[in-house]
């Protein structure tokens, strides 16, 4: 059975001017509906589900919209549009689905800017986040985004129960994710490496945990890596298939929340060929 794909168009109504605008889901979900895939409407985060990732001060000042930084305006209603997002990070962690939302999250810690980060990075609240800590269970995050989560390890860093394990690239926003902390495993790459590469980090970025203890995984899924993209990295959609078969050999509940990927159309055929693989290896659970 296909995964399905969790998807709300109230996310298209925001920041058109802005490169992390509503085109990149509108054209992805598009490519998705025409290859078949079923589609579930998430609800909106619980309040409280927020606060297990984030302090209950930045989450005051997002819902006044007194959030700011150059990368990541306070439009209205910002508030609700990422509590969505963060209830559709969280429907997919129950239905085992991927979540086709904006805004992202990855880059947004406890209390905003992660790590030293300057800005958040177009990210208000931490999807994968809340929906990893309202789930509650020994977790891998493995975050394929281009960019380094910093906001999540900031979240998850010295938790017994979380693993969580980046490929990026590096130097590149947001400048942390250099080297391996504890329960926080990250391989930089440099620009453009390329799949044969990639490939090989990846495979030595999972050799970091122990899977037996793993009872979820949560994909922080990000196409910016995409050959041209805005955190390029050289890869295909091949790449992704790969990706996608080496997660499904996890044999383990898996979910996906959308990070980066600012090409619309590009990002649907990434997804579908993330999922394909994915499908091929799962076992039946
Ligand atoms: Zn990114």
């Amino acid at each position: 059975m296909k995964t399905p794909i969790v998807y709300s168009e109230r996310c298209l109504l925001y920041g058109s001017w802005h490169i992390e605008g509503p085109q990149r889901v509108r054209k992805a979900q598009e490519v998705l509906r025409e290859k078949g895939y079923e589609f579930q409407e998430p609800q909106p985060a619980a309040e409280d589900d927020l606060l297990l990732a984030h302090d209950a001060d930045y989450v005051f000042n997002l819902k006044k919209g007194l959030v700011e930084d150059p990368d990541t305006p306070p439009y209205g209603n910002i508030f609700e549009f990422a509590r969505l997002s963060a209830g559709a990070a969280c429907l997919a962690a129950k239905v085992h689905g991927f979540s086709l939302m904006r805004p992202p999250g990855h880059h947004a810690g406890r209390n905003g800017a992660a790590l030293g980060a300057s800005t958040r990075g177009f990210c208000y609240i931490n999807n994968i986040a809340v929906a990893v800590k309202t789930q509650n269970k020994p977790t891998l995050i493995l975050d394929i985004d281009g960019h380094h989560g910093n906001g999540t390890q900031e979240i998850f860093m010295g938790d017994p129960k979380v693993w969580y394990v980046s490929v990026h690239r590096h130097p590149h926003y947001p400048g942390t994710g250099m080297v391996t902390e504890g329960n926080c495993v990250n391989y930089p790459l440099e620009a453009d490496a390329g799949e044969k590469v990639y490939l090989a980090a990846l495979e030595k970025a999972l050799s970091h945990f122990n899977l037996k203890k793993v009872e979820l995984v949560a994909v922080s899924s990000g196409f910016d890596t995409h050959d041209g993209d805005l955190a390029s990295l050289g890869l295909t959609e091949n790449t992704y298939r790969q990706i996608g078969r080496r997660i499904g050999a996890f044999g383990k509940p898996t979910f996906f929340v959308l990070e980066g990927g600012y090409r619309g159309e590009q990002n649907g055929k990434d997804i579908d060929q993330l999922l394909t693989g994915f499908e091929e290896k799962q076992p039946k659970l």
